[in-house]
């Protein structure tokens, strides 16, 4: 998953950072209320891991703006020093998801961001993705072609799951690798030769495959009659 870390405390955050990203997330880091808010709202996250005393802007006024200006619904988990009734019940009213008291052991952070991202998916994707002979179960990872099944690195299962939700839509290359590698820059066809990979799995027995090329831009999922028989 993609996680948005907002805590001005350096160590705390390197800790939080390496520690989910040992575990195969994909981390972002901002270290005040300002910077946090504007990750949060121009990149899409899977969860975000808010502190509440923050330079700038606090973690309670943050989790309020996401919610109710910018609409957002990520998930988001309070980490704060205060063991506080009153300032628990604030984070919840504020539109905040779950709330960890410092010090906390970072299993538990990651345990909690997996459980409200598992429930969150559940919620907004209780639902099969399908696009020719195609069908994603978000729920499961299970994909089959022509009712056949494949299996797909968790590359590529992201590259489907972008594609397959948004046909047509043409996701740039900048865009792919983004969502796929965050800030580490990958080698540099590696989003190719993810997608060569994606294509030959999604190839029907007809030898037809929904990805489609936009040279110079990126790649979508087209429409079967837009594509060569
Ligand atoms: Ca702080």
């Amino acid at each position: 998953m993609r996680v948005l870390i907002i805590e001005d405390d350096l160590d705390i955050a390197t800790n939080l950072y390496e520690f989910l990203e040992s575990k195969g997330n994909v981390a972002d880091l901002a270290r005040d209320g300002v910077s946090g808010m504007h990750l949060a709202v121009s990149s899409e996250f899977d969860a975000i891991v808010l502190d509440l005393g923050l330079p700038g802007m606090d973690g309670l006024c943050l989790c309020r703006k996401l919610r109710q200006e910018a609409r957002r619904d990520v998930p988001i988990l309070i980490l704060t020093a205060r063991d506080v009734l009153e300032d628990k019940l604030a984070a919840f009213d504020c539109g905040a998801d779950d709330y960890l008291v410092k010090p906390f052991a970072l299993r538990e952070v990651e345990a909690r961001l997996n459980a409200l991202v598992v429930r969150r998916r559940g919620r907004v994707i209780d639902r099969k993705l399908a696009y020719d002979t195609i069908a994603y179960d978000p729920a499961t990872l299970a994909v089959t072609v022509e009712g056949r099944p494949v299996h797909l690195s968790r590359k590529c299962l992201r590259l489907l799951e972008m594609l397959i939700s948004a046909p047509n839509r043409v996701y740039t290359r900048d865009e792919l690798e983004q969502e796929l590698w965050g800030d580490e820059h990958p080698q540099s066809d590696s989003l190719r030769s993810h997608m060569h990979l994606l294509r030959r799995a999604l190839t029907d027995s007809r030898g037809g495959s929904p990805i489609e090329t936009v040279h110079g831009i990126g790649y979508r999922f087209a429409a079967s009659d837009a594509r060569p028989a």
